[in-house]
């Protein structure tokens, strides 16, 4: 081991990797049968690399759905990086008045421009929605009793299950009406003394059809004021404006939803609003200084990087310029751009046992907007001469970097539309290894 550490080769795992991880993996080289010391050198090297990689890669999402969960949901702006970049290279003003050498507070920073993007009196940033939801409920609702429709204890993305955070809180159910119709008499017999809130969950990831009600907002808020309890409603996805120009109009905006009466509107900030992972409650301030002396406050406050991509994300609404956030650069991307892209990275992919078109597909926003509402796109569509689609799709996220599609029809369809322009290149190389293959 020590002529081998002795090595000028060696010198150089040294210094990148330590000498306690290169002894390991040039042992596990010796262990595996390898004996000549260059070879020995070079596994060490192979294997170093790979194990000391950046865990969290970049991808390449074909999959058509803009805010894919799995794949980090929204990317975020020019803007909201270069603010990131500035404050985690250094000390920043989190919590610092720099005119008077004072304590601030971090909450400041993004405080004013959500409040005039929601339209609300006072705004709160958390974590995440689930931490939203789970911070009001704690502030709101503890030890009494949460008036919630039998429709909405419903389970979101598979990890956010409202009776599950619910119970969490410390709050307890009262279930009203039933999965497919909930009334306000339903809401108003279900008032007893002991609850303390009223809460509405917006159906983000399903539909009920057919033989339905639900109350209607103006009612909820009537009865609320009445009961003198605050009404929270789980918003979702944050959307600031209606999105009918890109053909999935009727989504509920925030200030919508508070113009309708809720006293809290909770809400995601990677979904819709296209920034950083974040929650955000927005609404009156009299329920917000409740949440914001909570103990759980504390818990759940997000740090300096969020904070930065926060701010950039709201000023990028504020001043007009959030058609440049990337989902809704991705989703106003004309078909016959779409189409053009697709074409030239047909003409220059297609080889004699790997067959591209370009077809036509439907693109979705995800995260949270209805998933009926799909729109227009154009896809590559990827068929192979000896492998199946499912081999395809695995060759090309075994590329680096992973490409992400979905099969369909025994073919693989990567969608343009979630694809960034500037990723083509990349498609193309992937497209081009897997040719080459053979
Ligand atoms: C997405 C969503 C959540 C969960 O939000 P996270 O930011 O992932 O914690 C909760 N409620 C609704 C209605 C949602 O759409």
């Amino acid at each position: 081991m020590d002529s081998l550490l002795s090595d000028a080769a060696a010198g150089e795992l040294l210094a990148a990797f330590g000498r306690e991880a290169v002894k390991e993996e040039l042992r596990r080289a010796i262990a595996d049968g390898s004996t000549e010391s260059s070879e020995i050198l070079s596994r060490g090297r192979q294997s170093l690399s790979t194990r000391f990689a950046p865990s969290l890669r970049r991808v390449i999402n074909g999959t058509g759905v803009l805010l894919h969960t799995n794949l980090g949901r929204a990317p975020l702006s020019d803007a909201a990086r270069r603010e990131i970049e500035v404050v985690a290279a250094g000390y920043s003003s989190l919590e610092y008045d720099a005119p008077s050498g004072e304590r601030g507070r971090r909450q400041d920073h993004v405080r004013d421009l959500a409040r005039d993007v929601f339209g609300c009196e006072d705004a709160l940033a958390v974590n995440n929605n689930a931490s939203a939801v789970f911070l009001a409920l704690s502030a709101l609702a503890r030890g009494r009793r949460v008036l919630i429709s039998r429709g909405e204890l419903v389970a979101i993305g598979g990890s956010f299950q409202v009776p599950a955070i619910l119970e969490a809180s410390g709050a307890r159910l009262a279930e009203v009406g039933t999965t497919n119709r909930t009334t306000i008499d339903d809401y108003r017999r279900g008032l007893t003394p002991d609850v303390a809130l009223l809460l509405t969950v917006h159906p983000s990831n399903y539909e009920i059809r057919g033989f339905t009600a639900t109350a209607p907002p103006a009612e909820i808020a009537a009865l609320a004021r009445e009961a003198k309890i605050p009404w929270l409603h789980d918003q979702g996805t944050g959307s600031v404006v209606d999105l009918a120009e890109f053909g999935v109009g009727g989504e509920p905006t925030v200030a919508g939803c508070l113009a309708e009466g809720a006293t809290l509107v909770t809400f995601s900030g990677d979904k819709l609003l296209g920034g950083p992972q974040a929650g955000i409650v927005a609404g009156a301030a009299e329920a917000m200084s409740r949440l914001a002396e909570h103990p759980v406050a504390r818990v759940v406050r997000p740090d300096k990087l969020t904070f930065a991509a926060l701010h950039a994300t709201l000023a990028a609404w504020k001043t007009g310029r959030w058609r440049d956030l990337p989902i809704y650069r991705a989703a106003a991307a004309p078909l016959d751009a779409l189409e053009r892209r697709g074409e030239s990275i047909r003409s220059r992919a297609a080889a004699s046992e790997l067959e591209v078109a370009v077809v036509a597909a439907l693109a979705l926003f995800g995260g949270g907007t209805s998933p009926e509402k799909r729109f227009a796109s154009r896809a590559l569509a990827l068929t192979h001469r000896r492998l199946s689609a499912d081999a395809l799709a695995q060759r090309l996220r075994l590329f680096d970097p992973p490409v992400a599609g979905r099969v369909e029809d025994d073919r693989v369809l990567l969608d343009l539309r979630s694809i960034a322009p500037e990723e083509d290149a990349i498609v193309e190389s992937a497209l081009a290894s897997i040719s080459a293959e053979a």
